[in-house]
Parts: C-alpha cells; sequence; structure tokens
C-alpha cells in the first residue's frame, strides 16, 4: 500500500483493544490520520499504550481525547457505548464525525444516536475481522486485509462523511459495503454470533462431561474441539454484551440451527448415511465458497500459524 495525504487530521479512538490497535496500526502504515489521539477506561491499558507507543497521543479521558478530532472511533464494548457517547458529546468538534465498529448495529445506534450533537455526523460501521486475542498489545496493521467492512449509515447521513469513513476503510485493506442495521444484525447473527454461542456451549459439554477427563479433553484435542475452543476464548464482556444486544436475531438463528440439530440427530439415529452425506456436501460447498471468496485460506491450520491471529 503506497502513502497518500491523510484521510483525517486527527483520529481519536476511544477504546485501545484489538480493534482500535488495529486500527492505529493500519492507519499509520497507510499514513491515513494526521495525528492519532487515544484513549482507554483503564490507567493499566492507557500505560501500555504510552509504553508501546501505540497511538501518537494517549490521554486520560474520552471528553479530552475527541477535541478537535474530526474523526471519533468508538471501539469498546456495545454494552459501553452510550456512556461513552453521552461523555463525549458536549466536547465533539463541529463537523466532525463520530463512527463505532461495535458487532452489533441497532443496539448501537439505539444508544449512541440521540446524544450525536446537530452538526456532527454519526456513522456506524462493522469491520468483520478480529481474533480472539484482545487488549492493546493485540491489534496488528494487517488485520483489516481483505476482509469486510460493512457500513451502516441512517437514512439521509450525509454522503460525503460517509465517503471519506469509506475510504478510510478501503485504505485500510478492507473491502467496504452499506447495510441496514436490522439486516446487518440478521446477517451477523448467522455468520458470527450464533458460531461464537455453539463454540461457547460446546466447551462448555466438554468441561460438564465427567466421564472424559479435564486432562484428557485438553491432551487429546482433536481439530474440531480445538477450533470450539479458539472460538470460545474471546473475550467475555465483548461476547455477553453482543447476545444481550443482538437477542431478537440471534434467538432465531438458534431455533433454526436446533431445528436443523434434531434432523441430523434423527438421521444418525436412523442410520440414515445418505441423507448425512448429502448434507455434508452441501455444507463443503459453503467452505469452498467462503476459500474462493479469499475470506479464509484452506491450510490445514486455516493459515494461522502464519500471523498474529
Ligand atoms: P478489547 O480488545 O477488549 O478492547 C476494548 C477496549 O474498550 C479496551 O481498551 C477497554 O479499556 C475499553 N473499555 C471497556 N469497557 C469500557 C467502558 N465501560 N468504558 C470505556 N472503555 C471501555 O475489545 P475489541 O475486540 O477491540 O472490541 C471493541 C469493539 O469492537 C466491540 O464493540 C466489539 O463488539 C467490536 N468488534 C470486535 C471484534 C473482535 O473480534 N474482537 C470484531 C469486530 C468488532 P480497558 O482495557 O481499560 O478495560
Amino acid at each position: 500500500m503506497t502513502e497518500r495525504a491523510p484521510i483525517y487530521d486527527r483520529v481519536a479512538l476511544i477504546g485501545l483493544g484489538l480493534i482500535a490497535g488495529s486500527m492505529a496500526h493500519a492507519m499509520r502504515r497507510g499514513g491515513l490520520a494526521g495525528e492519532i489521539v487515544g484513549t482507554a477506561r483503564s490507567a493499566e491499558t492507557r500505560d501500555i499504550a504510552r509504553e508501546i507507543g501505540l497511538v501518537d497521543r494517549v490521554v486520560d479521558s474520552a471528553a479530552e481525547a475527541v477535541q478537535r478530532a474530526d474523526l471519533v472511533v468508538l471501539a469498546v464494548p456495545v454494552g459501553a457505548m452510550e456512556a461513552v457517547a453521552e461523555e463525549i458529546a458536549p466536547h465533539l468538534a463541529p463537523g466532525a464525525t463520530v463512527t463505532d465498529v461495535g458487532s452489533v448495529k441497532r443496539a448501537v445506534i439505539d444508544a449512541v444516536a440521540p446524544h450525536i450533537p446537530e452538526g456532527v455526523h454519526f456513522v456506524p460501521a462493522h469491520p468483520l475481522a478480529g481474533t480472539e486475542h484482545s487488549g492493546p498489545r493485540s491489534g496488528f496493521a494487517s488485520l483489516f486485509d481483505n476482509r469486510w467492512c460493512l457500513i451502516v449509515p441512517a437514512e439521509g447521513a450525509d454522503r460525503a462523511a460517509v465517503d471519506r469513513l469509506k475510504a478510510l476503510w478501503q485504505f485500510m485493506g478492507s473491502h467496504t459495503d452499506e447495510m441496514d442495521p436490522d439486516h446487518h444484525d440478521l446477517v451477523l447473527a448467522v455468520t458470527s454470533h450464533a458460531p461464537h454461542l455453539i463454540a461457547y456451549t460446546m466447551v462448555g459439554v466438554a468441561d460438564h462431561l465427567r466421564r472424559v477427563t479435564d486432562s484428557e479433553v485438553i491432551k487429546y484435542s482433536a481439530a474440531g474441539f480445538r477450533d470450539f475452543t479458539r472460538i470460545a476464548a474471546s473475550d467475555p464482556t465483548m461476547w455477553r454484551d453482543v447476545f444481550l444486544t443482538n437477542k431478537e436475531a440471534t434467538l432465531d438463528i438458534l431455533g433454526r440451527f436446533t431445528e436443523e440439530l434434531f434432523v441430523l440427530q434423527r438421521a444418525i439415529r436412523m442410520g440414515d448415511g445418505d441423507m448425512l452425506h448429502e448434507y455434508f456436501t452441501r455444507t463443503r460447498a459453503i467452505r469452498r465458497g467462503i476459500i474462493e471468496a479469499g475470506q479464509d485460506t484452506d491450510a490445514p491450520d486455516f493459515g494461522r500459524s502464519g500471523g498474529p491471529r
């Protein structure tokens, strides 16, 4: 990626975890921000960010961070968005854009939009990229490369503000698309939220299974279980908030999941090999489609050993 003129003069990152940290690295890689100011809730995170030089300037409060910023990024758990929006509102610069990276969109919009003052643009977004790691040391510049970032502007949103944010994501390596918030929440319930809940459940089942000792589960961990445990290691606060705020869509998808599970359970009980084979053939085609779309690799470890994922 070649250097170019900054897209924003001053970017304020509220929260300094995986996503904000990766944005800082990606913006620096592309020369996309004149200055990056950051803050986090705890003094510990702010100190680490200062020590590793994650951003140009670390300040002690969100109110201070947003001053004279032309882009403000809310990169905190979904359940913390409203309190942060309320805190920063009186300090936002006229003409600034406020965006967020929350994994759920309707709830974030309902929580944040009422606090956005006249003359400030609110353009919600969600990068479909992440790892099971969190905190100020977990970010890396290539996290968003070739991943999608969904932009969820309100009807009548300022076109120039939306396009400018889109350009930022594109120069950070992402493809962008626009989506309605409710549709976003349903799509993500299928592609991310329900799979995470299933992974949490499967690891919980192994934990409860008294016939298999904990040490056996860990020692003989095979590909299936191992992959579930990677997902189930994701940040508990973030995922608690995702399920509390994307309740309807997640419950809808889990209902469908349960029905499918019963169909497969019955096929196993009845010894219906044809049905199982036909089902797994269809699912394999979906996996191949994901690889062909460049959204994963078919390396045996899904390419994970090659990068800081
Ligand atoms: P993270 O690594 O856990 O970082 C969260 C940051 O938010 C930390 O700096 C934390 O500060 C701060 N924070 C937490 N609670 C706060 C509060 N009540 N008030 C103010 N600041 C608070 O999380 P992340 O993975 O970057 O996730 C951030 C957002 O991105 C979430 O909304 C998540 O849904 C979304 N997202 C995550 C992923 C993913 O895979 N991880 C992918 C796409 C989108 P302290 O360190 O001081 O606690």
